[in-house]
């Protein structure tokens, strides 16, 4: 009798433990050599408390990996304008390289306009336009997180993306639609899918490797995954549940994410990873 085939995990907490360590060290190296350490400002808007503990814990990662943070709590009642204004000072605030603005800010906030007051070259979580342009081009950049982290995460796995089907499910600004022009730019032939799309089952079954970026728990059932498919769970719901019926999807991908421990850590060692690169392009000296 023949074992049930069970998937590779894809260890995100171990690969981004790494990637963790390796910003560290160039942290050390850039504060010795400067005089400077790196630091990102984090802005939190209200007192949601997923939002708070998102940011304490980018805080506490920064902190291990040396890296400085300076956080700035805003109340509820914040205006865009004030927002903008907030981003614009630290955007010129020499002691500051990288800035994150922990989002959803509300409904009264004009995010689009506050994400824009970051500067491009301090915009380590990848969110505005300039930067989703010039990741769209292939210019340097930074990239939006999560989708910088399901690369490294594809890459580490030695997943050949040329001339495979990726299905994205998912067309956030944040994580969708930059994590379909990295596979683009990889020579991936991409699809996205979205709330509109019909008979989602029958295009994720044509998928070579899928990505779930929704936020509907265990939206991607396990038969509907082609055997032998490399399948990235974003979604992250109540629960620790992802956007992937896990353990229906075992028995048919050959390489998968866990929720958690998969693409969570990646972002989050990409956010250091490209903060401690502002910090070195801004400061003109380039650890090893
Ligand atoms: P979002 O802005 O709400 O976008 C969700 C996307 O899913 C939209 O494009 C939506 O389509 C689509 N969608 C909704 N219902 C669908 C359905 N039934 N079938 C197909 N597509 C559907 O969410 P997000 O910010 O991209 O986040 C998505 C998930 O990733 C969430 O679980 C979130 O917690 C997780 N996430 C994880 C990280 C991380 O670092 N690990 C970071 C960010 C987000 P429409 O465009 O048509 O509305």
């Amino acid at each position: 009798m023949s074992a049930t085939p069970t998937a590779q995990l894809m260890d995100g907490t171990g690969l981004a433990q790494r990637i963790v360590d390796e910003t560290a060290a160039k942290t050390t190296e850039i504060t010795r050599r400067t005089g400077s350490s790196p630091c990102l400002a984090t802005v939190l808007v209200g007192e949601d408390p997923a939002s708070a503990t998102y940011v304490r814990m980018k805080r506490a990662r920064c902190a291990r990996a040396g890296i400085q943070s300076r956080h700035v709590a805003l109340p509820a009642t914040t205006t865009t304008t004030e927002l903008v204004d907030t981003l614009t000072g630290l955007s010129d605030d020499p002691d500051v390289h990288g800035i994150l603005l922990q989002h959803p800010c509300g409904p009264h906030i004009d995010e689009r306009a506050a994400f824009e007051a970051i500067a491009p070259q301090k915009d380590v979580d990848g969110v505005t336009m300039h930067s989703f342009a010039a990741m769209s081009f292939g210019l340097p950049g930074f990239v939006s997180c999560t989708p910088g982290g399901i690369l490294r995460l594809l890459d580490a796995y030695d997943v050949d993306l040329t001339g495979k089907h990726a299905v994205v499910v998912g067309r956030s600004a944040i994580l969708g639609k930059p994590a379909g022009m990295l596979l683009l730019a990889k020579d991936a032939t991409v699809t996205y899918c979205h709330s509109r799309t019909r008979d989602l089952p029958t295009i994720v079954q044509e998928a070579d490797v899928l990505i779930a970026a929704v936020g509907r728990p265990r939206l991607i059932r396990g038969e509907d995954i082609k055997p032998g498919a490399v399948v990235i769970d974003a979604g992250y719901n109540p629960g620790n549940v992802g956007d992937v019926d896990f353990d229906s999807a075992l028995a048919r991908a050959r390489l998968i994410t866990p929720v958690p421990g998969g693409v969570g850590p990646m972002a989050i060692a990409v956010l250091l990873a490209q903060t401690v690169e502002a910090a070195a392009n801004q400061l003109g000296f380039q650890p090893q």
